[in-house]
């Protein structure tokens, strides 16, 4: 619940003074398959929350962004599609995360009048 409130919050601050009045018809998120984000709740959450506000009705696109592993001693990147945090290259285990964690909105899509 507290990450569609972030969500939302965010959404909010970023819709132009303007265009204050207008209705959001889409939220287009970027979010890391590690970032522990269930889609389907986060949708849920986010319609509960927006009901009454100019984000009612808006729906929340969730891209997921998959993980990429690096190798730090042979540079080797991956796309990571369990637990594992090996390197396939040279069986290394010093391995950084390069992307996965990500929540980001990427743009917001208002209903023009
Ligand atoms: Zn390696």
């Amino acid at each position: 619940m507290g990450l569609a409130l972030q969500i939302v919050e965010i959404a909010k601050a970023s819709i132009p003074a303007q265009l204050a009045d207008a209705r959001v018809q889409r939220v287009n998120l970027k979010v890391g398959k590690m970032a522990a984000v269930v889609p389907e709740s986060l949708r849920f959450c986010f319609e509960v929350i927006t009901r009454s506000t100019a984000l009612e009705g808006a729906e929340l696109f969730i891209e997921e962004v998959p993980v990429v592993a690096r190798c730090r001693a042979c540079d080797h990147e991956w796309t990571l599609n369990g637990p594992v945090f090996r390197c396939p290259a040279c069986d290394g285990v010093n391995v950084e995360m390069i992307s996965g964690r990500e929540l980001d909105i990427v743009s917001i899509e208002v209903e023009k009048d």
